[in-house]
């Protein structure tokens, strides 16, 4: 059937979730530590529990096709108006769908080489033409990292949009607030620059700055936001863009009306209701990231710097080796194959009791 789907699809692969998780969980003996995922351990909000829960009460109607109230909620907190929010099922359908809306055949799509792999997805699907650039080296003090010089360098006049993530998943790195002022700067007006933040609320870097505050200045900016992530949704599928409101109507065209179910939307409201839970969230995983980073590093193995609730780690050779006597002790990570990084694992950050366990299985692994 390959050959029957349009000439974007047919070269692509679908996106490689890492492992068959319900296979996995169905055959373990005890309990999975699953921390491949970049899922946040410390959970949602009870109160986000609860009104998902209320909203299973109308699960016979659909839900708001507009999402008012979330929307409002979110342009309260952000400081944004209705009009520059676009919802979708997760951060995942609106990255798709910016390069579906702004790009096709003949056109380019620029992300950064080790970028979250739905931009290369998205691009292809749209049938565009995906331009690499180079990634900074892996000596730099943010290894792996974006390159903003060399994102700018491959724009090109049939460029249409530019992905790019702060911080960057799968590498854990950031650029600074004042690098991307001045990298917008440098991009033509009628290229669409796509910053993902689904990470955003765990950065605590003095020198980050989200590029929320450059919307009102620059027409051509978008940034995504998730609920997977700081939120602990990511079982109920919500995710944002922030754009402007001319940008906003054009995606609207292709949103699947009811794309946010009902207890998606009642739970993201209820969660940035609870700014207490939110915060207490953040501190547990910035703690647990300081502490399992200098864990690792004691056992001499290289970890990326990290503004996220994950860290990408370097086993060299034994990287095949160590990720399957982890999973045969019922640890999951994430191999990195996929994007040319064979030699390193991606770890989310647990709780406490996870990541002693899986020093306790690393330790037993590297004996
Ligand atoms: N962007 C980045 C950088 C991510 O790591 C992820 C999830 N792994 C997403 C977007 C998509 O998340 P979601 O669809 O759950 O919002």
């Amino acid at each position: 059937f390959a050959s029957l789907a349009n000439a974007g699809i047919r070269a692509l692969r679908a996106y490689d979730p890492g492992h068959d998780l319900v296979a996995l969980r169905r055959a373990a003996p005890r309990p999975l530590l699953e921390l491949g995922s970049n899922e946040n351990p410390h959970g949602a909000s009870p109160r986000a529990i609860q009104a998902a829960i209320a909203a299973l009460d109308g699960a016979h109607v659909y839900p708001d096709p507009l999402g008012g109230d979330l929307k409002r909620a979110l342009a309260d907190g952000l400081g944004v108006e209705i009009a520059d929010i676009v919802l979708g099922n997760g951060s995942h359908e609106l990255l798709m769908q910016f390069a579906q809306v702004f790009a096709g055949p003949g056109d380019e799509v620029v992300a950064s080489q080790y970028g979250f792999a739905v931009y290369a997805l998205a691009a292809q699907a749209a049938g565009a033409t995906l331009r690499l650039a180079p990634a900074l080296p892996p000596a730099h003090a943010m290894p792996r990292g974006h390159d903003l010089d060399a994102l700018r360098a491959a724009i090109t006049p049939r460029t249409r949009l530019v992905y790019l993530a702060n911080p960057n998943n799968p590498t854990g790195t950031w650029y600074s607030g004042a690098a991307f002022e001045a990298f917008l700067a440098g991009v033509p007006a009628q290229v669409l620059v796509v910053v993902d933040e689904a990470y955003a609320e765990f950065v605590d870097a003095p020198d980050y700055a989200s590029a929320l505050p450059l919307l009102a200045t620059h027409p051509n900016l978008v940034v995504t936001r998730t609920f997977s992530k700081a939120h602990a949704l990511a079982g109920l599928r919500v995710g944002y863009a922030l754009a402007h409101p001319a940008c906003v109507a054009v995606m609207e065209r292709v949103r699947e009306s009811f794309n946010v179910n009902a207890p998606g939307l009642a739970a993201a409201q209820a969660s940035l209701a609870d700014a207490a839970h939110l915060a207490a969230s953040l501190d547990a995983n910035r703690e647990q990231r300081q502490a399992l980073s200098g864990a690792l590093r004691s056992r001499g193995l290289a970890v990326s710097p990290s503004q996220t609730n994950f860290l990408l780690v370097e086993f060299g050779d034994r990287t095949a080796r160590v990720e399957a006597a982890l999973l045969a002790r019922g640890v999951i990570l994430r191999p990195m194959g996929g994007y040319g990084l064979g030699d390193c694992l991606r770890i989310t950050v647990g709780t406490q009791d996870d990541n002693a366990r899986l020093l306790a299985a690393l330790d037993e692994v590297l004996a």
